[in-house]
């Protein structure tokens, strides 16, 4: 696999914010963010090779049975299914988070999926997939940016359509591109 960083430290976001935790950062992303904070994961060549059972072995050398998988977007990895299923073997606490683009129908039911939808703010809020929401669960969490006015007003008229009947049509989609368009004129 393709690793950017693992580290040990306490989680900052989410409802898990506070505990420690162990971060195995995947590198690759399939998007490129605005506000990206880990432009130095983005690329999959910036990652150095590591098998499973050496990413395994590192990972019990801290003292805590929480970890992360993060990146760039972890999922661009096929292995991170494979890692995440040896991490849930060994009773880790397993947290994932996702930008929402990949399917999460493969992701292990006990992990906590963490799936950051794009604002506009990000340039690319039309890159979620809506049908991960039906890979939601209790105990998942979803995650928004926020940059500006627009992205908070754009986060409220998206959380009042009921999960079991969003689909990003093509008239929303292309409101949504509109959107994404003004943020980035905005910025400017
Ligand atoms: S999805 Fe995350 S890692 Fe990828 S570009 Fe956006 S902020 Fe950066």
């Amino acid at each position: 696999m393709k690793i950017s960083e693992i580290f040990f430290s306490i989680q900052g976001e989410s409802s898990y914010a506070g505990l420690p935790c162990i971060f195995i950062r995947l590198a690759g992303c399939n998007l490129k963010c605005e506000y990206c904070d880990t432009a130095y994961a983005q690329d999959l060549d910036s990652g150095y090779d590591r098998s499973i059972d050496d990413i395994l072995h590192e990972v019990k050398k801290f003292k805590c049975n929480m970890v992360e998988i993060t990146g760039g977007e972890p999922l661009i990895q096929d292995e991170a299914v494979l890692l995440i299923k040896k991490l849930l073997a060994k009773k880790y606490k397993v947290l994932l988070e996702t930008n929402g683009t990949i399917s999460l129908k493969p992701i292990d039911k006990r992990v906590v999926k963490i799936m950051d939808i794009k604002t506009p703010g990000s340039g690319f809020s039309c890159s979620f997939d809506e049908k991960n929401l039906k890979h939601l669960a209790k105990g998942d969490e979803i995650k928004f940016v926020l940059v500006d006015r627009n992205d908070y007003e754009w986060v409220k008229t998206l959380i009042k359509i009921p999960c079991s009947t969003f689909k990003m049509d093509s008239e929303r989609r292309l409101k949504c591109e509109a959107s994404a368009a003004t943020a980035q004129d905005y910025r400017r």
